[in-house]
């Protein structure tokens, strides 16, 4: 019989909240696009560090400098995913280890990790100067297709074996979170790529905006001896 899940691991954009970039947020909000960027770095032709360092260089261009508060101001018009708050705390109360592995920006990430109460979280993001100004380089702390390297270091961490692992993602970036023995569910795809590397994967999918569906394919532990 399949071992009960004992940690899930949540993808921060388009997943926990509605809404699918957290950089993208932050653009719409200096009046700039990085579509271009975006695909260069979907296809492998901008490392993470270079599409940070470009994003904030097309902000600095409209206005510098550029304050912490002002960008914290921008995520104020975004609501969590409908379901995401019932759903960190039923799995929580089940004892599940509940976390995020985003490669959004970690000032909005954490105040989402904040408000939902979840055991860890990890997020790229900002440096700002000691008056709170924006820097000119991002912070890199993983990189957004190779997120099983968090995951293999919270099995480390706290002992988890790779079948007690579940992953949620909505791009196939997140498919990264994937190691080998554990489950991932497709989330409110993001792309009709996505869609279809969730697919290829043979992974769940769950196209209705409500993140408690995702429950449907989680053995949790009060199920054991069902
Ligand atoms: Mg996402």
């Amino acid at each position: 019989m399949a071992k009960p899940c004992r940690c899930v691991v949540f993808d921060c954009d388009g997943v926990l909240v509605d809404s699918v970039s957290s950089w993208k947020t932050l653009h719409d909000g200096f009046g700039t696009d990085n579509s271009q960027n975006l695909s260069q770095f979907i296809a492998g032709k901008i490392t993470d560090v270079e599409f940070m360092r470009s994003d904030i260089a097309m902000w600095k261009a409209i206005r510098e400098p550029i304050h912490k508060d002002e960008l914290f101001r921008m995520y104020s018009g975004i609501s969590l995913m409908e379901g995401a708050r019932e759903t960190v705390k039923e799995l929580q109360d089940e004892g599940v280890y509940v976390a995020i592995v985003s490669a959004g920006v970690d000032l909005f990430v954490s105040s989402i990790a904040a408000m939902l109460k979840v055991d860890d979280w990890i997020a790229n993001g900002f440096e700002f100067d000691e008056n709170g100004f924006l820097t000119d380089d991002g912070v890199c702390r993983l990189h957004a297709s190779g997120k099983g390297d968090v995951i293999t270091r919270l099995m480390e961490i706290h002992g988890f074996s790779p079948e007690e692992i579940v992953s949620v993602g909505d791009s196939e970036m997140d498919l990264s979170m994937m190691v080998e023995g554990s489950k991932f569910i497709g989330f409110n795809p993001s792309r009709d790529s996505s869609i279809k590397a969730f697919t290829d994967a043979n992974v769940p999918i769950v196209m209705e905006k409500d993140l408690s569906k995702i429950l449907d394919f989680i053995k949790l532990p009060s199920s054991e001896g069902n």
